[in-house]
């Protein structure tokens, strides 16, 4: 009994020591672990001043582009050829402008910081605008660039302007890339327009499709795409890019509820395509958006502004968008500068540079709000700085905004105009909408569609087809009806809206109703 007793002992004490050891053991490896995790953490966060700061030095210069792209597009001296030449200069800094944020975004979303920030846009202008810069590329490699609006578009939607175009310019670009000959397709259309759709009722999903005759991927290579810095073609075109777009692209699609959707074939051609279901807005009125208005002054008296940045690029676009609208402007290079001339010139508002030698932005507006004359002071930061926490920092020392460089016209007149209680003076005839001649005008007097919510009026094929159509009407050929629209939407764009409608009333088997619609337009004749 005593020796097995000992034995026990014995054995509990090994027991025991093991414990102890493999305590040890596991305390040391959580140690190294957290060692590891804050050395990776460390050299993350690195990684992301460096991309930070690195996008802060090439929006610089960009300032200075765009900004006198700006100024110079308000030339009414200038010539049809210049003027399509300063919007390119202006489209491609844009473009220049997206590149940059792209790798700023790679670094949130692999820190998991994204968000989507919604917003309520033009979607025909929005789609018009993207269309104009991918058809620059394509025409530069001499290929054939399309654009098919499939079905009547909402006017007003809701999502996230810059994300979307982001997502669509990525697939463009891509496919303008990766094509050399044939071209490329952008089909644009609610779900159920789609030649391939399976749906038989109609869908609120919107697709936005890129189709090219390009050089294809294989399927083992389709997997990959979306992986960051993946690039399966030859060197060649990896040139060209990033490698970053398919997966920031994909990232932001599935924030946005859904997913990128591609079909390829080696040496054929790609599809990509997109579904969204973006919310429709009311559009209160047709007054035009604000920036496609032409402000040429405000009402009441001269206002004084103070620009402050140690560059004088960007010194001279502001001055520039500011003078000719009648503003009094003063510069200073510093942030001890602007000191000085806020108590000489007592601005209205300061237009404040954070990152600046001598004395930064943050310490001048702190300074500025010490002096009790100047505390009232409108003080707007600028900066092209990506860090968030500049913005927050701008406003704890006291400025009441935030425009981040480059500076666009419209935001920077929109913030003058909330802080001094502005009211613009707008050019007349800007008010008017360049809109191009159309046939057959109707007000929308019909009911709209299901998914018809384009608000404005449809345009009507011409008399005779009107007659052919309502003839077929009256003998209560549906098909026939169905099988003529197809026909008219691809004679003419134009006409999608109206033969849209018409289709839809003919599945629906509504015999009275196209009668109805047809006869209105007949009468309109
Ligand atoms: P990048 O275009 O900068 O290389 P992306 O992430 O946009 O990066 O695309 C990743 C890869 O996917 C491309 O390098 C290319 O190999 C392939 N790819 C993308 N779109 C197409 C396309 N339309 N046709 C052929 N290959 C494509």
């Amino acid at each position: 009994n005593a020796r097995l007793y000992q034995d026990l002992e014995a054995a509990n004490k090994s027991l025991e020591s093991k414990v102890e050891q493999r305590t040890l053991e596991l305390q040391q490896e959580i140690i190294d672990r957290k060692r590891a995790e804050q050395v990776a953490e460390a050299a993350n966060r690195a990684k992301s001043e460096f991309l930070a700061n690195m996008s802060h030095e090439l929006r610089t210069p960009l300032n200075g582009i765009l900004g006198y792209t700006q100024i110079l597009k308000k030339d009414r001296a200038l010539t049809d050829p210049q003027k399509n030449g300063l919007n390119t200069i202006h489209r491609c800094g844009e473009h220049l402008l997206m590149l940059i944020n792209d790798v700023l975004d790679l670094s949130k979303i692999e820190a998991r910081r994204m968000e989507l920030y919604l917003n309520d846009f033009q979607l025909r202008d929005f789609l018009e605008e993207i269309v104009a810069i991918c058809r620059i590329r394509a025409e530069q490699k001499g290929i054939l660039f399309t654009y098919k609006v499939l079905s009547p578009l909402p006017k007003l939607i809701r999502a996230d302007e810059k994300r979307l175009r982001q997502v669509l310019i990525n697939l463009l670009s891509n496919a303008v890339k990766f094509t050399e000959n044939g071209g490329v397709t952008f089909k644009v259309g609610y779900v159920d327009h789609f030649e391939d759709s399976a749906l038989t009722q109609t869908s609120s999903k919107l697709r936005f499709q890129v189709e090219d005759t390009g050089i294809g991927i294989t399927q083992e290579h389709l997997q990959e795409i979306f992986l960051p810095f993946r690039q399966v073609s030859d060197r060649h075109r990896q040139i060209e890019g990033t490698g970053l777009g398919l997966g920031i692209s994909r990232q932001l699609v599935q924030l946005m509820g859904s997913d990128i959707n591609v079909q390829s074939t080696p040496g054929k051609g790609s599809i990509f395509w997109v579904d969204l279901d973006l919310a429709e807005v009311d559009c209160p009125s047709d007054i035009p958006s604000p920036d496609r208005r032409c402000v040429r002054g405000y009402q009441g008296g001269k206002r004084k502004i103070l620009v402050v940045d140690d560059r004088e690029e960007n010194r001279l676009v502001l001055t520039n968008m500011l003078q000719p609208l009648g503003f009094e402007v003063v510069e200073a290079i510093d942030g001890r500068e602007a000191l000085h001339k806020a108590h000489q010139f007592r601005p209205d508002a300061i237009l404040m540079d954070l990152v600046m030698p001598v004395m930064d932005g943050f310490e001048a507006t702190r300074q500025i709000r010490m002096s009790p004359s100047l505390q009232q002071t409108v003080i707007i930061a600028t900066s092209a700085s990506a860090f968030d926490m500049d913005r927050q920092q701008s406003r704890n020392v006291g400025c009441h905004d935030f425009l981040p460089k480059p500076i666009h016209e419209a935001e920077l007149l929109e913030r003058l105009s909330l802080h001094l209680k502005l009211e613009w003076i707008y050019e007349e005839s800007s008010a008017e909408r360049k809109d191009s001649v159309q046939p057959t005008l109707l007000a929308g007097q019909s009911p709209p569609a299901p998914n018809t919510q384009d608000a404005s009026p449809l345009i009507a094929p011409p008399a005779e087809e009107i007659a052919a159509l309502l003839n077929l009407a009256m003998m209560g050929d549906l098909q026939a009806i169905a099988e003529r629209a197809a026909k008219l939407e691809t004679l003419d764009p134009q006409l999608i809206p109206f033969a849209t409608h018409l289709r839809q009333l003919a599945k629906g088997f509504k015999a009275r109703q196209i009668r109805e619609f047809i006869k209105q337009f007949q009468m309109s004749e």
